[in-house]
């Protein structure tokens, strides 16, 4: 039989209940995704600004110290770090391949074969995508992303082709494992490690015991970090309440997503 299917829920229309819960335990562990959460998808990484109010939440919430808070994402993680620029705020970029204070080589074994790897597929996927307008692999040092935000609907299946073709010849080596994001594939190194694990990583190392544990994101990658959070408040940032998903909530967009963070920062406040 089939499991019952949960009918999602808006985190703005369930606080009272979050409530409830943030008041059983005086700590928070805020795990956030960045790019499609905190600030909408740019048509290029490069162009992204986080709107002030956002900035300010999350620099009134580091002054906590029952609050512990960490920046999930698939950029690189100096990359993260330039942009936020806060500190007293965690990161874990290349989705939790790198994490603030933590050797890449704890995480990551044979990193330096991994670095090699990436650079080699990147440069490969970067030739031949050269006949694909739009197209452009981003390489992150552990991992890579083949952006097609601005690519023609009309080219996207010879896209999926030459990445399968290309990508092929190393999952075959076992050295990568393709991901697919929103107008992205990424490329991974083929270690069982992804958001999840980081998040539980963090859990255990650095951030608080007993905790009322919250994680937002947008993304497929997300989706492990809800999966490993069962019992926390996981909002997933969608258009409505009908996408696949393990998160218990959903918010329509960053906006929301900033307003349920302002409504946090009254309520951790008075914890
Ligand atoms: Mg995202």
């Amino acid at each position: 039989m089939p499991p019952e299917k949960r009918k999602l829920k808006k985190v703005l229309d369930d606080l009272d209940t979050i409530e409830t819960q943030l008041l059983k335990r005086k700590n928070v562990n805020l795990f956030l995704d960045f790019d499609g959460t905190l600030v909408p998808i740019a048509q290029s990484p490069d162009n992204v600004t986080v709107p002030h109010e956002v900035y300010s939440i999350l620099e009134k919430l580091r002054g906590y110290d029952h609050v512990f808070v960490a920046i999930i994402t698939g950029r690189s993680f100096d990359n993260i770090k330039k942009i936020i620029n806060l500190r007293g705020i965690h990161y874990a970029g290349n989705h939790g391949l790198e994490i603030s204070g933590v050797k890449r080589t704890e995480i990551v074994p044979n990193a330096s074969q991994v670095v090699r790897s990436i650079r080699k597929i990147s440069d490969d996927l970067n030739k031949v995508l050269l006949t694909v307008p739009g197209a452009w692999v981003e390489n992150k040092s552990l991992t890579a992303s083949v952006h097609y935000r601005t690519v023609p609907t009309s080219h996207i299946p010879e896209l999926n082709r030459l990445v399968g073709e290309i990508a092929s010849r190393y999952i075959d080596r076992g050295l990568i494992k393709l991901k697919r994001g929103i107008k992205v594939i990424e490329i991974h190194p083929k270690i069982e490690w992804h958001r999840g694990k980081a998040i539980r990583w963090m859990q255990k190392n650095i951030a608080h015991k007993r905790a009322t544990n919250i994680y937002i994101g947008d993304d497929e990658t997300d989706e492990d970090a809800f999966k490993a959070l069962n019992s926390a408040i996981t909002v997933r940032v969608a258009r409505d309440a009908r996408v696949k998903t393990e998160a218990h909530y959903y918010v329509n967009n960053p906006i929301e997503v900033r307003f349920f963070l302002q409504w946090l920062l009254d309520k951790v406040a008075t914890l």
